[in-house]
């Protein structure tokens, strides 16, 4: 583990914005939890952990306390299930998408949807990471995280997790350190039915059709990319921390409505209908590229917002506000802002209805 004082945030989430953290320490050893425990001690409360900083809006105050960088790796898997499953055991701060690539090339599926998510998997809990039918709540076999209310270790299973849509309860609280993730796959050769149309058009398959999992693989990479949803290829609109907002949940006449003029409508895994945040953006009158507050626009290749030189915390929150104030207007739906916050910054705080901390 090592340790850092005055570190900016900025350099460690990918939307790059975000002043300092007072300490910052990288943990890339997992022997080396307790030095953690007592800089934590030192510290005075429960450090703030992070991963790749992919789903963060860090404020450009910064953090006034410890922030933890997971970055311990490896996979562990144990073939002695006897309902045929493997059991993956994976450190928090391996990356996910290079884990979706190892477990395709050992024939277990489950995961394989998320490719091309970034972000570690020790993170994947916290909002219960999903994209195109597969939710990590699918595979979840149990979490080892480290409890700084009791100050113990502890094994928690699904059902002590809250896992909803993009939601847990390690979402929106620092009470657990997740140090890492059993995942139950199953071998196959195949993927899961492919329900979102533009994936089945992309693997060249009736909707509902499965196909060998490199093969679904493929068609969602290609999808995200077209989409932009890839970070190593988004070019111009790299700074950018995903969806900012969650698609909401819609009753079902507005269900009908909206599919009629031609939104994309998805039923979930918790049993709700939502809407993609993206085309109520395009629906409210937005456009691509368009510039919202200073150096905050909307990505060129799809309706999220993204980052370019002069943006600051401030001026990306704005933008938000912006976006959420007018399809709130046009449409009458209340969009929710998906990345946490970190450090202090209320007109952002004031986008999530569960109160995005930011502690
Ligand atoms: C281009 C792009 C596409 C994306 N696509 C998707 C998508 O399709 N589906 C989706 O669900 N998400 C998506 N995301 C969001 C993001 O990738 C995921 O939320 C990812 O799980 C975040 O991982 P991270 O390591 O970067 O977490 P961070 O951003 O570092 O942290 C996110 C939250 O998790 C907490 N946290 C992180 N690690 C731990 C840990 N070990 N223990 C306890 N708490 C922890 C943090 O405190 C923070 O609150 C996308 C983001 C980008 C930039």
């Amino acid at each position: 583990m090592w340790l850092a004082t005055n570190v900016p945030l900025a350099s460690l989430t990918t939307l790059r914005l975000g002043g300092p953290a007072q300490e910052v320490a990288v943990l890339d050893d997992p022997g080396d939890f307790p030095e953690l425990v007592a800089a934590a001690g030192r510290a005075g409360s429960a450090p703030r952990v992070i991963g790749a900083g992919s789903n963060l809006l860090a404020a450009d105050d910064g953090y006034p306390g410890l922030v933890v960088r997971m970055a311990t790796t490896g996979v562990r898997l144990d073939t002695s299930q006897d309902d045929g499953r493997v059991l993956v055991t994976v450190q928090a701060g391996h990356d996910l998408d290079a884990l979706v690539a190892e477990m395709v090339a050992e024939g277990l599926s489950g995961i394989e949807c998320l490719t091309g998510i970034p972000g570690t998997v020790g993170a994947t809990p916290v909002q219960n990471v999903g994209a195109y039918g597969q939710e990590v709540s699918d595979t979840l076999a149990n979490i080892r995280a480290w409890d700084w209310t009791t100050g113990q270790e502890t094994e928690m299973i699904p059902a002590h997790c809250g896992l909803g849509h993009r939601t847990s309860v390690f979402k929106h609280s620092k009470r657990w350190t997740i140090l890492t993730v059993t995942l139950a796959l199953t071998p196959s050769k195949l993927g899961p039915p492919l329900t979102y149309r533009a994936v089945a058009d992309a693997a060249g398959v009736p909707l509902g059709e499965q196909v060998l999992l490199d093969e679904t693989v493929a068609a969602i990479r290609q999808v995200r990319d077209e989409k932009g949803m890839i970070l190593d290829s988004c070019g111009s609109d790299g700074r950018t921390a995903g969806s900012v907002f969650l698609s909401p949940s819609i009753p079902a006449d507005t269900a009908r409505h909206l599919r009629a003029e031609g939104a994309p409508v998805n039923d979930f895994p918790d049993g709700k209908t939502r809407v993609s945040a993206s085309w109520l953006m395009s629906a409210a009158g937005f456009s691509l590229g368009q510039r919202l507050a200073t150096g905050a626009r909307i990505s060129t290749r799809h309706f999220t917002l993204v980052a370019d030189d002069g943006a600051t915390a401030a001026s990306f929150a704005d933008a938000a506000a912006t976006v959420a104030e007018q399809v709130q207007r046009a449409t009458g739906i209340t969009l929710t802002a998906e990345p946490d916050l970190l450090g202090n910054l209320p007109a952002y705080a004031r986008l999530s209805p569960h109160g995005n901390l930011g502690f």
